[in-house]
C-alpha cells in the first residue's frame, strides 16, 4: 500500500465500527463525514498538500484533525480562533485522544499577558494594597501548588481587572534569560513544554504573529491546522494593520526608565505633540453616521510628533549609561527598540505612506463611563493573500477547516480571498436532518433594508415579523441583528409587549457581557436574546432552549466602511466583479455562520427565519438560499406556527 493510502486506512480503522473507539465506548456510532474529514487530513499530512474541508456541526472535526495528526508522528500547530476555543481543545479534545487512542505531549500557548509574571508578582508584594487582597493572596499560595502552570484564565478564583493587570506578563517588561525569576518563569516553562509537544494549541493571532516573525515564536513543525479558518483573513487584516493611539504614546512617554534618561523639555515637547496631534486629527475628521472614517492624506502634526519621539529615541541612545546590569540593559534596549517601532508606525501611518496597498482610517473608539471617546488610527493592507501566501502557504502544509468556507461546494472565494494555493477539497454533507427537523422561513415583506437612511415603516415591519415569529415559538428565541441601530429600533417597538406577555428578554444593548447573557438565556422561561454580530457564531446553545433564529438582513458589510469601501474600489478600479466575487460570497459565509446556531444536536428542531425579501427578490436571492442548509422552505407564518403547533 502507498504512504497515502496507508495513512487513510489507520484512521479510517480507527474511527470505524470495530476500531479502536468502539472497541473502547459503549454506544459508539461512526460518522461517516468525520472519518471522510479524518482520511483527507492524513492524506495532506503524508504528501504534504494543502486541505481544506468544510465540516458542519456535529461532524466532529477537532477528532477529525487531531487523529491524523497523532497517527502521522508529525509536529503539528492547531490554531483556532479563541482562547474559549484553544481551552476546548488542549482540556477537553486532546486528553480524549490521549486516554482512548494513544499517549502524546501537547501544549497550549496563549498571549504572554495571560501568564502570570513573577517578577512582576514579586514587585507589587510590598505595595499594602495588594499585599491585602484575598485575590492577591491567593495567588501567591498558588504558586506553591505544582499543578499551576501560571494561566491566569484557570484561576479557580476571581482575580480583579486591576491585579491581573499589575501581575501579568508584558513583553516590553521582560528581560527574559536576564531575568532574576527565569528559572522558575512560567513563561519560559509553557514555551520548554511546547519545544517537545508533538500538538501545540496556538490561537490565530500567534500564529499569525509567528508568520511576521519569521517562525521565531513559536516552534518548528511539519503541519499546521487552521480551525475556525473562516476567520482568516479578517484575522490577518488584523495582524498587519499598523494602529496608532494616544494611549500607546502616553504609555510609552510614561515610562519610568524613559524619564530618568530623557531631557525633560524634549519630554515635554513629545508630550505637547502628541495632545496637539490627536486634536487636530479630530478637526480634520468627518465622521458621519460612522465610528470609522477615512484618512485622506498625511497629517503634518502627526510627522512632526513622530519627528518629536525620534528626537527621545535619540536622546534614549546617546544617554545610555555605559555601566548597567545586564537585566537592566536588555530593558533599556527593549524600550529604544519600541520608541523606535512607534516612530515608524506613526510614519506609517499618519504619512498615509502606501496608499496603493493600504487603507488608512481615524477611529472613534467608545470609552466606558461617560469618557470622551479617544481615537485611533490605523493602516490596513487592501490584501492580505500575498503575505499569507509567501510566507504560510508557500512554506508549510496547511488544513484549513471551518463550518462556513465554501458557496455551493465551491471554495473559489475563500482561495482568493486568502490566497491558498493548489489544494485538496472536501465539502462534508450536514451532520443533521434539516428537511426534517428545520424549517426555512423568508417571507414576503412590503419593505426592504435600506442603509443609513430613516426607514420607520420597514423597522415596524420587521418588528411585526419578529413578534409573531416570537409568540408562534413561545420564546426560546435568538433575534440576530447586524446593527445596533436596528436592534433598537426592534427592542423599542416590542419590549413591553413581549414582557407583558411573560416573555424573558435579554439584549446586548446592555451592561451583561457574552457570557451571562447566555447563561441567563439558557435558564430562562420564554427567553428572547437580542444579539448583534458575537452571537452569529461560536455559541452553542442545545436543545429546546433555542428553537427560533430570526436574522433581520443579509450580513453585508456596511458600503461605507474604509477597509470594505477600498476593497471594493480596487476591484472597480481593475473591472473586477466586485459585488459577485467579494461582498455577496463573504455576506452568504456570514449568514452561514448564524444559521447554524440552529441545529447543534441530532434531536435539535426549530425555525431559521431571514426577514429580508431580497431574497425573494433579488437577482442574487435563489444564490444566497441554496447555500444554505437543505431545511424545508415556507414564506407563510402559517406553516411556522404549524411546525412550533407540533412541538408543544
Ligand atoms: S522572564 Fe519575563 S515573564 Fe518570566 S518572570 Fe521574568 S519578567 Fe516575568
Amino acid at each position: 500500500m502507498d504512504p497515502v493510502s496507508q495513512a487513510r486506512a489507520v484512521v479510517a480503522h480507527d474511527l470505524r465500527q470495530g476500531g479502536i473507539l468502539d472497541q473502547q465506548l459503549e454506544g459508539y456510532e461512526e460518522r461517516l463525514p468525520q472519518v471522510q474529514m479524518a482520511e483527507a487530513v492524513a492524506e495532506s499530512l503524508t504528501n504534504g498538500q494543502h486541505a481544506l474541508v468544510e465540516a458542519q456541526t456535529g461532524t466532529g472535526k477537532s477528532l477529525a484533525y487531531l487523529l491524523p495528526i497523532v497517527r502521522s508522528g508529525k509536529i503539528a500547530l492547531v490554531a483556532t480562533a479563541n482562547k474559549a476555543l484553544q481551552e476546548q481543545l488542549f482540556y477537553k479534545d486532546i486528553p480524549f485522544i490521549q486516554k482512548y487512542v494513544q499517549q502524546f505531549e501537547a501544549a497550549l500557548i496563549k498571549g504572554m499577558s495571560n501568564y502570570l509574571c513573577l517578577k512582576h508578582l514579586d514587585e507589587e508584594r510590598p505595595l499594602q494594597h495588594y499585599a491585602q487582597n484575598p485575590a492577591f493572596a491567593h495567588v501567591n499560595d498558588l504558586l506553591n501548588e505544582e499543578t499551576f502552570d501560571g494561566d491566569l484564565d484557570m484561576l479557580p478564583f476571581a482575580l480583579p481587572k486591576d491585579i491581573r493587570g499589575r501581575i501579568a506578563a508584558d513583553g516590553d517588561d521582560c528581560a527574559w534569560r536576564e531575568c532574576g525569576f527565569y528559572s522558575d518563569c512560567y513563561v519560559r516553562k509553557m514555551r520548554e513544554r511546547a519545544q517537545t509537544a508533538q500538538i501545540v494549541v496556538v490561537n490565530h493571532t500567534l500564529l499569525l504573529l509567528d508568520i511576521l516573525m519569521e517562525g521565531w515564536l513559536l516552534p518548528d513543525r511539519d503541519a499546521i491546522v487552521i480551525d475556525e479558518a473562516h476567520h482568516l483573513e479578517d484575522e490577518a487584516t488584523r495582524a498587519f494593520t499598523a494602529t496608532v493611539t494616544p494611549r500607546r504614546i502616553e504609555t510609552l512617554l510614561g515610562q519610568r526608565r524613559l524619564r530618568e534618561h530623557c531631557d525633560p523639555a524634549q519630554l515635554e515637547a513629545a508630550i505637547a505633540a502628541n495632545v496637539f496631534c490627536w486634536s487636530r486629527l479630530e478637526e480634520v475628521t468627518r465622521f458621519g453616521t460612522r465610528n470609522r472614517a477615512p484618512l485622506d492624506g498625511p497629517l503634518e502634526e502627526g510627522l512632526r510628533l513622530a519627528s518629536a519621539l525620534e528626537d527621545v529615541k535619540r536622546q534614549l541612545q546617546s544617554r545610555k549609561p555605559e555601566v548597567m546590569d545586564k537585566g537592566e540593559e536588555t530593558l533599556y534596549d527593549k524600550l529604544v527598540t519600541r520608541t523606535s517601532n512607534l516612530v515608524a508606525d506613526i510614519r506609517l501611518v499618519l504619512g498615509v505612506k502606501d496608499p496603493e496597498n493600504r487603507v488608512y482610517y481615524v477611529e472613534r473608539v467608545p470609552s466606558r463611563r461617560g469618557r470622551e471617546p479617544s481615537l485611533s488610527v490605523s493602516a490596513a493592507p487592501l490584501s492580505v493573500t500575498e503575505m499569507l501566501t509567501e510566507k504560510l502557504f508557500d512554506r508549510i502544509s496547511v488544513v484549513a477547516t471551518s463550518a462556513t468556507l465554501a458557496i455551493d461546494g465551491s471554495f473559489k472565494y475563500y482561495r482568493g480571498r486568502v490566497g491558498i494555493g493548489d489544494a485538496q477539497e472536501l465539502v462534508l454533507p450536514p451532520a443533521f436532518d434539516y428537511e426534517r427537523n428545520a424549517v426555512l422561513y423568508v417571507p414576503y415583506m412590503k419593505h426592504e433594508p435600506t442603509f443609513g437612511k430613516e426607514n420607520g415603516p420597514y423597522h415596524d415591519e420587521l418588528a411585526r415579523e419578529m413578534g409573531d415569529l416570537v409568540r408562534a415559538s413561545h420564546g426560546r428565541a435568538f433575534l440576530l441583528f447586524t446593527s445596533m441601530r436596528t436592534l433598537r429600533e426592534v427592542w423599542e417597538r416590542l419590549a413591553e409587549d413581549l414582557t407583558n406577555e411573560g416573555y424573558f428578554l435579554l439584549s446586548q444593548d446592555s451592561e451583561l457581557g457574552r457570557a451571562e447573557l447566555l447563561r441567563r438565556f439558557k435558564t430562562g422561561e420564554r427567553a428572547v436574546l437580542f444579539g448583534l454580530r458575537s452571537f452569529w457564531e461560536g455559541i452553542d446553545v442545545q436543545g429546546e432552549a433555542l428553537s427560533l433564529v430570526a436574522i433581520d438582513k443579509l450580513p453585508f458589510d456596511p458600503p461605507d466602511d474604509p477597509v470594505h469601501e477600498a476593497r471594493v474600489n480596487r476591484m472597480k478600479a481593475a473591472g473586477q466583479n466586485w459585488f459577485g466575487d467579494y461582498v455577496l460570497p463573504q455576506a452568504i459565509l456570514r449568514l452561514k455562520q448564524g444559521v447554524g446556531r440552529l441545529l447543534r444536536t441530532r434531536t435539535d428542531r426549530g425555525v431559521l427565519a431571514i426577514l429580508d425579501s431580497r431574497l425573494l427578490t433579488k437577482f442574487y436571492g435563489k444564490q444566497v438560499v441554496h447555500a444554505l442548509p437543505p431545511a424545508k422552505r415556507t414564506t407563510k407564518i402559517e406553516q411556522v406556527r404549524a411546525f412550533f403547533a407540533d412541538d408543544v
